[in-house]
């Protein structure tokens, strides 16, 4: 069975590791959002697919979500103390061998694909881990600049992390976007696809920024199995996180049917064919199989039972 996941970090992440758990023999592929990808101190760093790397390879730290257990600050406090900005962004000292690494690649002239599949070697995360594109796409933001009452656009991870999403965004937009095609392996991967999944990560900057690459939005619509949608809004509101100042930006209510919407009908120009809400949420979306099921990740047992309620309305068999 082959298996096609649509994620960002943090809540692609958890999800993927539900799914191995609930179906052992699959052959998953992640395509993995890289519009939070950042140059900073000279290093290239890719939030998502080190979360989802780190998760599954077993290196991450549970707690906060992000980064490399057991991790130590020094190189990042040092650089604080030269006064190198930025100083907002939070890397570790074990991370930074990964950014080393990877950069190191980049600048010989490796794609971004090819660079994944060497820092996988080590992790072993048991999923295929492809980048959205090869090509660079970063989400911006315009925000209001509160100096110059000016719109600027600025870096999401600076909105996100140094502004915490405090600042009022009126638009994002994907630079690059025009220039990318979807990275190697994506578009057969999701065509080819028993069951598509769109992991519960955030509908704008992550499942959006994958959606955006030219190309994929179509492979979704022309996958051969079913399109199934995990909600990560759950009774009205973005769980461990700030996704619910992203939805309004873009015109999308704060709810469970707002986001299905969003995505649609497969059979009238969207992307789903069934739509997995929190159990006790209400969303109807027009030519869209709606199931209520528990959506929390809360445990590995809970998770795996949400990877199987989507696998189950994927229509693909799991073993019990
Ligand atoms: P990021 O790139 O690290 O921000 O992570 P993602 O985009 O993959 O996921 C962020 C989204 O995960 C947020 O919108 C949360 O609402 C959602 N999320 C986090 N934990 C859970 C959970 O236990 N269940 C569900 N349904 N969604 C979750
Ligand atoms: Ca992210």
């Amino acid at each position: 069975m082959r298996i096609v996941v649509l994620a960002g970090g943090v809540g692609g992440a958890r999800f993927l590791r539900g799914l191995l758990a609930a179906a052992p023999g699959a052959e998953v592929t992640a395509v993995v959002n890289t519009g939070d990808d950042v140059t900073l101190h000279g290093l290239r760093i890719c939030p998502d697919l080190d979360t989802v790397m780190y998760t599954l390879g077993d290196g991450i730290d549970e707690e906060r979500g992000w980064g490399r257990r057991s991790e130590s600050w020094t190189v990042k406090d040092e650089l604080a103390a030269y006064g190198a900005e930025p100083t907002w962004f939070g890397l570790g000292d074990r991370d930074l061998a990964t950014h080393l690494v990877r950069t190191r690649m980049l600048d010989a002239g490796y794609p971004l694909s090819d660079v994944t599949a060497a820092l996988a070697q080590r992790w072993q995360p048991g999923v295929r881990l492809l980048p959205m594109s090869d090509q660079r796409v970063e989400t911006h933001v315009v925000v209001t600049d509160p100096d110059t009452e000016r719109p600027r656009a600025i870096h999401f991870q600076e909105w996100w992390i140094r502004h915490r999403a405090a600042l009022d965004a009126s638009s994002f937009v994907q630079v690059g976007v025009q220039d990318a095609r979807p990275g190697p392996g994506v578009v057969e991967a999701l065509t080819t696809a028993d069951a598509v999944l769109f992991a519960p990560s955030n509908p704008v900057v992550s499942i959006g920024a994958v959606l955006g690459v030219p190309g994929i939005r179509a492979a979704v619509r022309a996958a051969a199995g079913r399109v199934v949608g995990i909600s990560p809004i759950v009774d009205g509101a973005a769980l461990r996180g700030m996704a619910d100042r992203c939805l309004p930006v873009v015109g999308v209510e704060v709810s469970a049917e707002g986001v299905g919407r969003h995505y649609g009908a497969r059979s009238a120009d969207g992307l789903l064919d069934a739509w997995l809400v929190h159990t006790g949420d209400q969303a109807t979306v027009p030519g869209v199989d709606v199931r209520a099921v528990p959506l929390l990740m809360s445990s590995p047992e809970a998770t795996r039972a949400l990877a199987r309620a989507a696998l189950d309305a994927a229509g693909v068999a799991t073993t019990p």
